[in-house]
């Protein structure tokens, strides 16, 4: 069997689109255009392409990007200050902090400290606890775009056996607890670097959602034939390409449906996070989501 190859960049486009249609009528009709604010401190390389990325396609989204580029050696107090005046500030609809912060920077009490209702990056622990609970909220965006890759590739989740590899905050944690809401039903296994067994463990998944960040780690073997394979995996190669946690020309040959690293999860995951800015300023003016 030979997989079918899932492209996030297509979906995403889509997605975009339809966003920028929504943010258009938002402004038609309500005189309402959705805000995003990122914070950048510091010069890390990697943050500046990621902040870069997210300004463009916010603005051809037609929202308001705002960019605060702060020193590298900004105090936890002047940090949390920035954050304060854009809880406050009635045109951002959505506020994010790109990490990691600077070694100094404890960046818990800065997430701790933005607005729930423009939690867009949903790192907020109030947000976390409304998902984890059931109650309406933003989903994380990587999460979120894993979801409707999902959705869009006719994955059956109800009862299907889910195996997570990765239990971070920011991708495997939130996955797991949205998948396994009512409604979404699936039976999520969440794996990390203590599991036993890992390979046994992929063995038994209908879908495998590789979030670890080692190149290569899901081999053909991991992999039972025609399960669905997401890699949300991005790892720098010697020779300074972008790779997946999915060692992909093997496990193509094993797997249902697989996604590319690049290509993939990666421009779904700035798509969600326009689809959130858009939610919080509709929900911030009272109005419903779409
Ligand atoms: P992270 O915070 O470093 O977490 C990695 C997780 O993987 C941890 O739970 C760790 O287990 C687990 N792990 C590491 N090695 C493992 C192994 N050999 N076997 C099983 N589990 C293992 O990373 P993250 O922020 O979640 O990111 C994960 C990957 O996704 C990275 O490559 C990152 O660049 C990528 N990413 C991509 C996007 C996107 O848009 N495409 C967005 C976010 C992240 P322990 O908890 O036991 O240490």
């Amino acid at each position: 069997m030979t997989a079918r190859i899932i492209d996030g960049k297509a979906l995403a486009q889509q997605v975009r689109a339809r966003i920028a249609d929504d943010v258009a009528r938002l402004a038609a009709e309500h005189r309402v255009t959705p805000g995003l604010a990122a914070v950048l401190v510091g010069e890390d390389p990697a943050s500046q392409v990621y902040v870069g990325m997210k300004h463009r396609a916010t603005e051809a989204a037609g929202m308001v990007s705002r960019q605060i580029l702060l020193d590298a050696d900004t105090s936890q107090e002047d940090l949390e200050a920035v954050v304060a005046e854009l809880n406050a500030d009635e045109s951002i609809d959505g506020i994010l902090v790109q990490l990691p912060l600077p070694g100094h920077l404890d960046p818990n009490p800065v997430q701790e400290l933005i607005d729930p209702s423009k939690d867009v990056d949903a790192l907020n622990p109030y947000t976390a606890g409304r998902l984890a609970v059931g109650e309406p909220t933003f989903l994380s965006a990587t999460p979120y775009g894993v979801l409707e890759i999902l959705r869009h590739a006719g994955v059956e989740l109800a009862g299907a056996h889910v195996v997570i590899v990765g239990r971070s905050n920011l991708v495997g944690r939130p996955l797991s607890v949205i998948l396994t809401l009512k409604g979404r039903d699936a039976t999520v296994t969440l794996a990390h670097s203590r599991t036993r067994d890992l390979a046994a463990v992929c063995r038994q998944a209908d879908v495998i959602v590789a979030a670890a960040g080692r190149a290569g780690l899901i081999t053909a073997e991991m992999v039972r034939p025609g399960a669905v394979v997401i890699d949300v995996g991005t790892n720098r190669t010697e020779d300074g390409s972008l790779t997946g946690d999915v060692a992909f020309d093997e496990v193509r040959e094993v797997a249902g449906a697989i996604t590319p690293v690049p290509g993939g999860v990666g421009p779904m995951t700035v798509t969600m996070l326009l689809q959130n800015t858009l939610e919080a300023a509709r929900s911030r003016r009272g109005l419903p989501r779409r």
